[in-house]
């Protein structure tokens, strides 16, 4: 199969493929992230408890994720988008910035960035690799004293830019879905609207999804393997 100018090709990628690169997920794992529990580092509730306990994690993730590479997958995705030009739009789960060093600039993350911060109340997200494991180190908005957070969307808040996930998705002519266990939501809903839409629909991941019986085409391998098929 290849994608040709005459698709408009939306994609959603999870963590699959950046759990190919050997970065951590909290699925996979009894819900632990190198012993950390999803709810003591990645809910609001979490970050006003502990917040040196959260920076901590983010550093560490900061840490994983500039030592990871970009894999065949996200190689190949940066490659059809180089076809398919505004035709192609990336909408990832991930967190990492694996998708924007392979090469691709379409790309949404709809669950925020890991380098990227923002004031509690100024909330403009600025650019941010540095690492604060320390609660000496924890940081501070320059222009208003207030704690510096994570851009990341935690559990319980609501995914970055719907409006424009929905907007491409409305336009997009193929959806191909990459690495998600389809089990969040929002993001296992947008295979129900292209459904609802007509769109054709394309699931690539080693085992099926929850949501299965949604998709028009099941592509069982991992990421790596399947998509430098589609060149
Ligand atoms: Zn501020």
């Amino acid at each position: 199969m290849r994608f040709t100018v005459d698709d408009r090709l939306f994609v959603l990628t999870g963590a699959g493929i950046s759990a190919e690169s050997g970065l951590a997920t909290f699925r996979g794992s009894g819900g632990l992230w190198n012993g950390y529990r999803v709810d003591q580092v990645a809910t609001p509730e979490a970050w006003h408890a502990n917040p040196e306990l959260v920076w901590r994690f983010y550093s560490m993730r900061r840490r994983d994720a500039l030592a990871a590479q970009p894999n065949a997958a996200h190689l190949a995705l940066a490659t059809i988008e180089q076809r398919l030009g505004d035709r192609f739009y990336l909408c990832t789960q991930n967190v990492d910035d694996l998708h924007e060093r392979a090469g691709s600039h379409r790309v949404h993350h709809m669950h925020g960035s890991l380098f990227q911060s923002r004031c509690v109340r100024c909330k403009a997200p600025f650019p941010d690799k540095a690492l604060y494991e320390t609660a000496a180190s924890l940081p501070r908005c320059p222009d208003c004293g207030e704690p510096v957070r994570p851009h990341i969307v935690w559990f319980g808040e609501i995914p970055m830019d719907m409006e424009g996930i929905y907007r491409e998705l409305g336009r997009a002519t193929v959806v191909l879905v990459v690495g998600t266990s389809g089990s969040v939501y929002p993001a296992a809903g947008i295979v129900d609207i292209a459904n609802q839409k007509g769109i054709r629909t394309i699931y690539v991941g080693p085992e099926e999804p929850l949501n299965a019986d949604a998709f028009d085409e099941m592509i069982q391998g991992t990421a790596t393997e399947v998509l430098p098929k589609f060149l």
